[in-house]
């Protein structure tokens, strides 16, 4: 496929878009361990568990058993009906299976038809500031600009009013956020869902929650979904996935759910993008959310709160280096303002002086300068061995 000849230009939309750090940076660390270099990986936000045996046995079986066919667009009646029944039992969401739920391939396919959905072109979207790095280019992609609107420490990472006010323009057309949140780790509270409500109220926004970190949350926290709030069902675009809560990031299976014309309008646009999201991947999903989880998943997000713990921990015992417990999620969001490096040049010295990936916060948006991010959801063997080696990369300078 090599050629000669002159590339053909590519799109505007293509060619203004960067790769997404947190994916490249995790690649960066697949290379080298491929030319043999030992590379402990904090990079991107994957567990070091395998899926729990019970959910992969049943859509193994389902696969010998010939579900291998395309499903409805929307999704399986069964996967959908399981939705609905996580919805109720776990977030106080009441929602028709039919008419409210679309089975999506994980939460970023979700977000994309959400936005196909409700945006024109030239319509802006607010977004946090640090926030998902795929949201920009998603909105993007999707015809819409993004306004960033900071999430500032002396805030404990929570927007103000002042702040989304002064965003707002004619042209805005939804909020677009995430709780508990990649990369601070905070779980909104009712006060920060009031003001996020109160605002797409009074300026007729749609408002898409990104939940996919919604069932792990630390310290006794919950969360709690915006639709719940008075009057914001109808507005709202709810995301979930199994990605982060059962470890299921290759599977691409998660679920929207909204009001019944959004959700129609989404049924449509996937069968035309992606027809639908794959069939025994739904069925190891519906065993997953059909009922409440089992110990063995409850035991694993227990542990992953000790590791969260633990990783705090260490890292406050770094000169130059301080850390809050996540309230939610799973990485640790580390201040690095007392070591007087910038993000990214931390971030690349890590990676090539001491093979250890770290996210630099200046990926999120201009107000992660000062930070760097670290998944502390992988095994205790690479936690211990990864935070001596940050250890000895911070007391150390350059070479
Ligand atoms: N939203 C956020 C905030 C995330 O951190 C991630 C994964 N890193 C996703 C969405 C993507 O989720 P999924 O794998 O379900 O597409």
């Amino acid at each position: 496929m090599n050629t000669t000849a002159a590339p053909r230009a590519l799109s505007q939309r293509i060619l203004e878009t960067p790769a997404s750090a947190t994916v490249l940076i995790a690649d960066t660390a697949a290379e080298l361990r491929r030319q043999g270099v030992d590379v402990i990986d904090f990079s991107a936000g994957r567990a070091a568990e395998h899926t729990p045996a019970y959910i992969t046995r049943c859509a193994s079986q389902a696969m010998l058993d010939g579900d291998t066919h395309q499903t409805m667009a929307q999704g399986k009646p069964e996967f959908r009906a399981a939705c609905a029944r996580k919805l109720a039992r776990e977030n106080n969401i009441s929602a028709d299976s039919d008419q409210n739920i679309i089975a999506t391939l994980g939460c970023k396919q979700g977000l994309t038809l959400a936005l196909l959905a409700t945006l024109n072109p030239g319509d802006e979207v607010i977004v946090e500031d640090p926030c998902f790095v795929s949201y920009g280019p998603a909105i993007r992609f999707c015809g819409g600009s993004a306004r960033a609107v900071p999430l500032r420490r002396e805030n404990n990472f929570r927007w103000t009013r002042d702040d989304l006010e002064a965003a707002m323009t004619p042209q805005t057309r939804a909020i677009l956020f995430c709780s508990p949140h990649n990369p601070t780790g905070t779980v909104h509270t009712q006060a920060d869902l009031d003001l996020i409500a109160e605002v797409a109220d009074r300026h007729d926004l749609f408002v898409i929650a990104d939940e996919i970190y919604e069932r792990v949350t630390w310290g006794g926290r919950t969360h709690t979904s915006i639709a719940t709030h008075p009057r914001m069902g109808e507005r709202t675009i709810g995301l979930m996935g199994l990605t982060k809560s059962f470890a299921m990031g290759g599977w691409r299976i998660g679920f929207a759910y909204s009001s019944p014309h959004i959700i129609k309008a989404m049924v449509t646009l996937q069968q035309h993008l992606m027809t639908c999201a794959g069939a025994f991947t739904q069925t190891g999903a519906t065993v997953a959310l059909c009922a409440a989880p089992p110990t063995e998943v409850t035991t694993l997000w227990e542990d992953w709160e000790r590791r969260c713990v633990f990783v705090v921990a260490e890292l406050n015992c770094i000169p130059g280096v301080s850390c809050e417990m996540p309230e939610g999620g799973f990485y640790a969001w580390i201040d690095i303002t007392g070591t007087e490096e910038k993000s990214e040049a931390l971030a690349e010295r890590l990676l090539r002086e001491h093979a250890v990936a770290l996210v630099p916060g200046t990926a999120f948006g201009a107000h992660g300068e000062g930070y760097l991010r670290l998944t502390c959801v992988k095994s205790w063997d690479d936690l211990r061995r990864g935070l001596e080696r940050i250890k000895q990369g911070l007391s150390s300078k350059s070479v």
